[in-house]
């Protein structure tokens, strides 16, 4: 059998350091905000290229705390897309604030800048760009209309560590990222994990705040603040996988170049592949208009696939308020999509057995 994701076989060729990470954490004596914190979040504002890394519990506080920092008005609106995982969307409504999802771009699946600009409203206050799949948004203009309008930019770069659009790499696309270590991202922890990043260094003052009930100084509450700190232990392990990340995000290049290359299967859509944007791969997603037997197919011949997602967020029973939008771009992506397995831990073997079997695949 071919996994979709072993988690364990990606870490092991790290077991030696992150055994050696944890143990450190664990003879210090010190858990919660230490020395791996400001070591991980040093390391890591180096590696996006930005001013400031605030290390928080995971993704969707990375991105919710950031759209409570910024302090817009009740119900202000904020440009999300329709095909995204759900957390996104979650951050904003968390946040006190009205999601305005947008169909993406039906070739490369993330935001359409032109369909942004047709939303925006006089409460319009936020753009959240998700890189999806390892896939940066065509950023330049939608930073331009943000600048135009008064706009904030909110990088949801989750599934993106080290993706990288012209020259910047995610997470200094915008005014502010939400980045999360879920153990199955390019960067992953051994629990949850997230942080976020900017060149803005009131906000970065703030967040450091909010994270940890508002307070700077011990007993003193600034602001109405979170528990949303990243601790010890999963910066200590971050810290030690980090300077692999490059390599590994080679190799899903490498891989994604062989599935790109391999299949030639006249059904299947291959997602894009160009030279501007320096995809990190988090997901190789292809798409089969009878996507359910295309799986059914695969799964019988031992290849794990999974789907992301299989359903959009404004169809989820938790987003009943906005059932009644069209917005039939994302459906039939929803409907189509399937993931093959891409990581660390794929042979060569393995992906061409994957390429020769979706090939041979007879409706
Ligand atoms: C994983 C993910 C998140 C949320 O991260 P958590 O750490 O699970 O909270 C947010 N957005 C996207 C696009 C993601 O893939």
């Amino acid at each position: 059998m071919i996994p979709f994701l072993d988690l364990g076989a990606v870490n092991s060729p790290h077991a030696e350091r992150i055994a050696q990470a944890v143990q450190r954490v664990i003879q210090s004596g010190w858990y919660i905000l230490g020395n791996e914190v400001t070591g991980f979040e040093a390391a890591f504002a180096r590696y996006c290229g930005t001013r400031h890394c605030i290390g928080v519990a995971n993704g969707l506080d990375a991105l919710t705390l950031v759209l409570k920092a910024w302090d817009f008005p009740p119900a202000s609106e904020v440009i999300v897309p329709a095909n995204t995982y759900i957390a996104s969307v979650l951050a904003v409504t968390h946040a006190g604030l009205s999601p305005v999802f947008v169909e993406p771009d039906p070739t490369t699946y993330v935001f359409d800048p032109k369909t942004i600009e047709a939303v925006l409203t006089a409460r319009t206050r936020a753009i959240l760009p998700v890189h999806l799949y390892g896939r940066c948004c065509d950023m330049e203009p939608i930073t331009a209309m943000a600048r135009r309008y008064g706009l904030k930019v909110l990088e949801d770069a989750a599934q993106a560590q080290g993706a990288v659009y012209r020259t910047q790499k995610a997470g200094n696309l915008g005014d502010a990222a939400g980045f999360s270590f879920y153990p199955s991202k390019n960067l992953g922890a051994m629990g949850d994990a997230g942080a976020i990043t900017t060149n803005d260094d009131t906000l970065a003052e703030r967040l450091r705040y909010l994270r940890n009930y508002g307070s700077g100084q011990k007993y003193r509450n600034a602001y109405v603040g979170f528990n949303s700190r990243l601790d010890e232990v999963q910066a200590a392990i971050l810290s030690a996988k980090l300077p692999y990340l490059d390599a590994e995000n080679a190799r899903r290049r490498q891989l994604a170049g062989r599935y790109l290359a391999g299949i030639t299967h006249p059904d299947v859509l291959l997602p894009p592949a160009d030279g501007v944007i320096d995809d990190v791969w988090h997901l190789f997603v292809i798409r089969h208009p009878q996507r359910d037997a295309f799986r059914n197919y695969l799964h019988e011949r031992s290849i794990g696939t999974d789907t992301h997602y299989p359903v959009a967020p404004y169809k989820q029973p938790a987003y009943a308020a906005y059932a009644h939008l069209s917005l039939p771009i994302s459906d039939q992506l929803h409907r189509e999509v399937v993931s093959l397995p891409l990581n660390t831990a794929l042979t060569d073997t393995q992906v061409q057995y994957i390429i020769d079997t979706i090939n041979g695949y007879a409706a």
